[in-house]
């Protein structure tokens, strides 16, 4: 009897339901990551692909070491896995969901597809801490506001059995197909820009587990307070391993003793608590599924963005907006692949309220340079800031970034380090009285473009 375990953003051997259940019950197993090209080119942005690429390389070597082969192959998602199956008399496949509403509907017609062979079908949902579709409000109704999901998980809170990969000798069947080498993923087309990348990260499972033991050591302890100081190691950098599914929320949840009572100290409790934002942007993403291409709130379908924004946007990818912050924020993304929680909303915030620039051209490029990018996240932070999305911060709420960078890098230790030039810049965003000179000048001034936006803003209220 064969089974088949496919992987996409689940690459981990750990907390594995997939594995577990495949070699529980059948006697051979083959361990298989399909690379269908315009799914994953359609679905992840160049960041991304340079993390799965490593992250896949990575699962390979570890899978390699318990005599274990991954073979990767290249195909269209479900005609590829069909014709495995078809040519090799697989019996059953076993996935963990790829929760991405691309993957949803292609793990769908795979089902459909399979069940007309009567192969069986098994898929989990590792992804989440909780399925989507078993929280309601009291009315029946999906909640759209963070803190009563929040308090609802909290007090219905049971901690998942976390997998270990299993102790006995797996046997595998080994298949024949056009296998490839993970480079044809990213690295074979070049793309030298992205060497800088590994001075900063080191994708896979086992560095995952690493950065947790780090950030519990170190950082927890005053999370609550140091996760908004950019000149701090305050936050847990987990982001991109958790998107890839090198660790799950639910080991890193059964380190604590969640439950609805539990007697964690506050700090404890906020690094959970945003483990459960990445819980609901999950969530909004399976009940309004509309919401990565239009706000969750539909009467700003009608904001009036500006209109010729070009010149506007380039420079702000370019971290040329005269803003310190804006542009440091800017250059930590270029150069690391990621970027501060407090800078995301505060650039973001800058490009839809000051430069009224529409959030979508932000989450694109947000999607297209982060190595963490993950669509339920990316969505509900940019609707978030820009003010349309569920919890939005209110349209009058404009991060003021001369403020934020006062109070979040009083020292500016964050400004120096992303920004080469930080001499050239104004300190406090203004036009020099002095004109001439070689300062920065900031491409927008920030109390006009705040009082344009409030004005359209209430245009729609
Ligand atoms: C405009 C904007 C875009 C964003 N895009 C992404 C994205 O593409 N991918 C992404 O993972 N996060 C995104 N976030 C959320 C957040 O900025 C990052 O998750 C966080 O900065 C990652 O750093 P960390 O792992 O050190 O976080 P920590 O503070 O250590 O938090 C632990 C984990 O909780 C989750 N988390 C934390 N904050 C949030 C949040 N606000 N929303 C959802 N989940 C959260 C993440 O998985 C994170 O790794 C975005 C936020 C904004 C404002």
């Amino acid at each position: 009897m064969k089974s088949l375990v496919l992987f996409s953003n689940d690459l981990r051997l750990n907390d594995n339901e997939a594995i577990n259940a495949a070699v529980k019950s059948y006697d051979l197993s083959t361990f298989v990551f399909v690379f269908d090209k315009s799914l994953y080119e359609d679905t992840h942005g160049s960041a991304n692909l340079w993390w799965l690429e490593k992250s896949l390389k990575s699962l390979k070597d570890r899978l390699k070491d318990k005599n274990i082969c991954l073979h990767i192959i290249k195909g269209e998602y479900v005609s590829k896995i069909l014709d495995i199956v078809k040519k090799n008399d697989f019996q059953s496949v076993f996935l963990n969901q790829n929760k991405h509403p691309s993957f949803i509907s292609k793990e769908k017609k795979l089902e459909k597809e399979l069940s007309k062979i009567s192969v069986k079908f098994y898929s989990f949902n590792n992804t989440n801490l909780s399925e989507p579709d078993s929280i309601f409000n009291k009315s029946g109704e999906p909640y759209k506001v963070y803190s009563p999901f929040y308090k609802h998980c909290k007090s219905v809170y049971n901690q998942k059995e976390v997998f270990d990969f299993p102790k006995k000798i797996i046997h595998t069947y080994e298949i024949d197909d056009d296998f490839i080498d993970v480079s044809e993923i990213f690295s074979k087309y070049g793309n030298n820009w992205s060497e800088k990348f590994n001075k900063y990260w080191k994708p896979g499972e086992i560095e995952a587990h690493k950065v947790l033991e780090l950030f519990l050591r170190k950082s927890i302890s005053n999370y609550k307070e140091d996760r908004d100081f950019l000149g701090t190691l305050g936050t847990s950098r987990l982001s991109p391993h958790l998107h890839f599914g090198e660790i799950t929320s639910n080991q890193i949840i059964s380190g604590f003793e969640f439950h609805a009572d539990h007697n964690l100290n506050k700090h404890e409790e906020h690094f959970i608590k945003e483990l459960y934002w990445r819980e609901f942007a999950y969530y909004i993403l399976f009940h309004f599924p509309y919401v990565t291409k239009k706000p969750f709130n539909k009467k700003y379908e009608n904001f009036e963005w500006s209109k010729n924004y070009h010149s506007n946007l380039d420079k702000w990818k370019k971290g040329i907006t005269g803003i310190r912050i804006v542009d440091a924020a800017m250059n930590e993304l270029w150069e690391t692949g990621y970027m501060h929680n407090r800078t995301r909303m505060i650039t973001a915030s800058f490009l839809t309220k000051n430069l009224l620039i529409p959030w979508q051209e932000g989450e694109k490029w947000f999607r297209d340079t982060l190595l963490d990018a993950d669509i339920a996240n990316n969505v509900m932070g940019w609707q978030w800031v820009s003010g349309c999305g569920t919890d939005a911060a209110p349209y009058f709420r404009i991060f003021n970034p001369i403020l934020q960078e006062k109070k979040f890098d009083p020292d500016n230790i964050y400004t120096k380090k992303w920004l080469k030039n930080f001499d050239d810049y104004i300190e406090d965003g203004k036009e020099d009285l002095f004109n001439g000179n070689n300062l920065m000048k900031p491409i927008v001034d920030l109390g006009i473009s705040r009082n344009q936006a409030l004005e359209r803003f209430s245009r729609i209220k």
